[in-house]
């Protein structure tokens, strides 16, 4: 766990159509994380496929990935104390029906398979995710001039 520490945080085409970009931005900001990284982007089915990878032989992969090939995705990069696992309580839990009101995914939805948001489960699956929807020099290092009123 480090002020450093990355997520890959993405709104799905059901966000980004439904005009949740900003209050999801929101979440993240009010909360203290520092934003590194941000694109609108549809990268295909081949990457959507790559990005669920681990997810290949559930029965609802082929309609996952056509869901997050439906529209435009923002992607981006979040930074900060534990951002990994405190990005996914402020996600919430897979099932929006399971997920806390207070929550992004228990505020904004119902269904599973439009879910509005992702994040990564681990540190390992961050850096394997920011590497596969950002290039290099994409990621942006900068100091926040909050920073020493977030930290200790
Ligand atoms: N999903 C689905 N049906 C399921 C489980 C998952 O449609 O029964 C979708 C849902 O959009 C979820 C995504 O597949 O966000 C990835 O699943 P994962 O288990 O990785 O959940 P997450 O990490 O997004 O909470
Ligand atoms: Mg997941």
């Amino acid at each position: 766990m480090s002020t450093t520490e990355q997520t890959f945080i993405a709104v799905k085409p059901d966000g980004v159509q439904r005009g949740l970009v900003g209050k999801i931005i929101s979440r993240f900001e009010d909360r203290g994380f520092k934003l590194a990284a941000i694109k609108l982007i549809t990268p295909g089915k081949a990457h959507l496929e790559k990005h669920y990878a681990d997810l290949k032989d559930k029965p609802f992969f082929p309609g996952l990935v056509e869901y997050m090939n439906s529209g435009p995705i923002c992607a981006m990069v979040w930074e900060g104390l534990d951002a990994v696992k405190t990005g996914r309580v402020l996600l919430g839990a897979t099932n929006p029906l399971a997920s806390a009101p207070g929550t992004i995914r228990g505020d904004f939805s119902l269904a599973v398979g439009r879910n509005v948001c992702h994040g990564s489960d681990s540190v390992e699956s961050a850096k394997k995710e920011i590497a596969l929807w950002f290039q290099e020099g994409e990621v942006v290092s900068w100091e926040s001039a909050q920073a020493k009123w977030i930290y200790e």
